[in-house]
């Protein structure tokens, strides 16, 4: 993943971690940019299947994966609703796991 499509993802999610929302400018950690469905279980290699992930999020996928389910539902929903709504609906709303 080349630093143009890392920094696209990063303006896409507003620096905030797409599965609980923390912002970047306030993590110790710097973000990622990650497969939100791994190749290996079939997902794809574009934009629309990488998502900003903090630490936490990436230690959680790698530890804890029912978990992490309810959290890409949480992701789905968001960005289905920001798709509805045309905005950030979810800035300022205190939902964060960091
Ligand atoms: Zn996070």
């Amino acid at each position: 993943m080349n630093k143009t499509i890392r920094h696209t993802v990063k303006i896409r999610a507003n620096f905030l971690c797409e599965y609980c929302f923390c912002s970047e400018f306030f993590s110790p950690d710097p973000f990622e940019v990650d497969h939100i469905i791994s190749i290996a279980k079939g997902g794809v290699d574009d934009i629309i299947n990488f998502a900003l992930s903090s630490r936490a999020v990436m230690v959680i996928k790698a530890t804890q994966f029912k978990l992490l389910t309810l959290l890409l539902d949480k992701w789905f929903l968001y960005t289905t609703l920001e798709k509805i709504f045309g905005q950030n609906i979810f800035v300022g709303m205190n939902i964060s796991l960091c």
